[in-house]
């Protein structure tokens, strides 16, 4: 029996992996899903990818997934040339002014707001806080700084101010335009940046419904501000994102470690996927080899049963883009090898069938040690449920639309597949138990539960089956 990685990898796409073998390479070591991050590249390239990730799926059979990540509110700085060297104490004004030519030491930034945002005494943190500025004083149109570390500054850099949120809108008008052309290619999730309620989450859920768009909306988590909105936000969002690098520029950096916990735990609970994201394999994009901290990182992501883990500069710009996916499926897989699971039961009832079904499967699988659960799925709810309850057995999921395959790949533990479904139930249930012993992931005497309809007395009946096949 082949065992299945039950954390799923997103990996991002760029410079690195944008070729069709590259790509397919990657989809056949693991990638679960490709995020395309729309701060980087032309819609002329973005779409090239999309298009080959389609035709792998279909000539391959494999289910990557497409997230859109959109660029959101974020600010950046000007061009600088040549890159500034700073020294501690050394000063640098920050401006809104629009000129071709600024002052030595004078660099552009991208939105006029910023002015109004940062106040005197404020921290200015350059990538996340590779170099820190104090905020001196402040004209209508400057900024004036003291830098307190050492450090290069090279042209768009990231800006953050340390405890604060930019005021800008959470959907920009380049994110619309993002969002247009994710529509019109049928991307599987776009992740909103920079979320700070659930107002946003809610507009362009609105937006998509209105459009017909089966997209699902993943928040991502990296604003100070949408802390305080955590359970509205995992309440409306269809997953969310850990976006631990601007978290932890915004916030303390100590504060991050125990917020993925938090996130990882009350997104379980409300049966919402969770990636953890950012830095996770950082020193592969140079190195052939993890640290062992990288290692343990990811280790933990793994033990808080997350659903995805995620690769970023890893594989759109590093040296070992196929490695720094090996590594990850490799430490995941030892790691849930040693994984004691403790079925996510709630204690109280549901009241509803639905997730008392997904929930006595999960039982039955693992007081039963069955080797697998199907399960019969249209729209997929019945396998996110199962996948909530962080069963032992994988859970295999038979669906008759390919959106509902791929929209799946970004659950826990689940691997879907397309089956046509029967009016028979039984005749389905056959189909998909052939499709899975013909590869070899169930063989005849292998005991499975079974979560599908049955037809009785010309109705249809949701039932749990124990089988052996
Ligand atoms: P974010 O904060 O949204 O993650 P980022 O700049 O950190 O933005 P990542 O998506 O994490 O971007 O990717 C890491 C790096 O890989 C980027 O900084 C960029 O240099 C490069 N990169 C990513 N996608 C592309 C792309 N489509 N084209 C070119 N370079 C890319
Ligand atoms: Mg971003
Ligand atoms: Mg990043």
């Amino acid at each position: 029996m082949s065992t299945m990685r039950k954390t799923k990898i997103v990996c991002t796409i760029g410079p690195r992996t944008e070729t069709y073998e590259m790509l397919k390479t990657m989809a056949c070591r693991g990638m679960n899903i490709a995020r395309l991050n729309m701060s980087h590249g032309d819609h002329g390239w973005h779409a090239q990818v999309i298009h080959h990730l389609k035709r792998i799926n279909r000539k391959v059979g494999t289910t990557v997934a497409i997230l859109l990540d959109t660029k959101g509110p974020e600010i950046r700085t000007g061009d600088v040339n040549p890159d500034i060297p700073l020294k501690k104490g050394d000063s640098l004004t920050f401006t809104i002014r629009r000129e071709a030519v600024l002052e030595p030491h004078c660099v552009e930034v991208s939105y006029d707001g910023f002015i109004d945002d940062v106040s005197v005494g404020d921290t200015i943190l350059v990538d996340g806080g590779m170099i820190s500025l104090e905020v001196i004083n402040k004209t209508a149109l400057d900024i004036l700084c003291r830098s307190l570390d050492e450090g290069l500054l090279s042209s768009r850099r990231h800006l953050n101010i340390r405890g604060k949120s930019a005021a800008l809108p959470s959907i920009t008008e380049k994110d619309w335009e993002d969002i247009h052309f994710g529509i019109a290619q049928g991307v599987d999730f776009i992740a909103l940046s920079f979320v700070k309620t659930s107002a946003a989450i809610v507009e362009l859920q609105d937006y998509l419904q209105a459009r017909k768009a089966k997209i699902d909306v993943i928040a991502k988590i990296e604003s100070a501000d949408a802390i305080p909105h955590l359970a509205e936000i995992i309440e409306v969002a269809d997953g969310v994102m850990i976006a631990r690098g601007d978290l932890g520029a915004e916030l303390p950096f100590e504060e991050v470690p125990h917020l993925q916990e938090e996130m990882a735990r009350r997104c379980r609970q409300a049966g919402k996927p969770v990636i953890v994201a950012t830095h996770m394999l950082e020193s592969m994009i140079i190195n052939p080899t993890p640290t062992r901290a990288e290692v343990t990182d990811i280790t933990w992501a793994v033990l808080q049963e997350v659903d995805c883990t995620m690769l970023s500069g890893e594989t759109a710009t590093g040296k070992y883009p196929l490695k720094a996916l090996e590594v990850m499926d490799g430490v995941a897989r030892r790691t849930e090898q040693r994984q004691q699971l403790d079925l996510k039961v709630r204690v109280e009832a549901s009241g509803k069938s639905k997730p008392e079904i997904a929930r006595c499967a999960a039982i039955l699988n693992n007081n039963l040690q069955a080797k697998a659960i199907l399960v019969f799925t249209r729209r997929g709810l019945m396998a996110v449920l199962v996948s909530g309850c962080r069963p032992n057995a994988p859970i295999y999921a038979f669906t008759n639309t390919s959106h509902v395959r791929r929209r799946l790949a970004i659950y826990w533990g689940v691997q879907a597949f397309i089956v046509k479904f029967s009016r028979a139930p039984e005749t389905t249930i056959c189909r998909a138990l052939e499709l899975l012993t013909g590869k070899n992931i169930v063989a005849p005497g292998d005991r499975v539960i079974v979560v599908s309809d049955i037809l009785a007395g010309g109705r249809f009946v949701e039932t749990v089956q124990v089988r052996i096949i």
